[in-house]
């Protein structure tokens, strides 16, 4: 898992998967925000594991996972 060394996870959004319902606006409290067709921006977010792990639990498309090292 990728990690850096405060303890944060890195959240990535699979645009394929993603069907702009803007929960994850929300959830983040603003930290991702939407673009004009919903679409969430940044793609990758680097936030405290909890945090991440209720992030990625909230999208209804499971669009948003955690990075995952090779
Ligand atoms: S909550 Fe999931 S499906 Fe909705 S915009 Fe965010 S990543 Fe996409």
């Amino acid at each position: 898992m990728r990690r850096d060394k405060r303890g944060e996870d890195e959240v990535v959004v699979d645009r394929v998967a993603c069907t702009a319902h803007g929960v994850c606006s929300v959830v983040s409290n603003g930290a991702i925000e939407l673009d004009e067709f919903g679409y969430p921006v940044p793609s990758r977010l680097t936030m405290g594991r909890r945090d991440a792990r209720e992030l990625v639990a909230q999208c209804p498309a499971r669009a948003l996972l955690i990075a995952r090292d090779r």
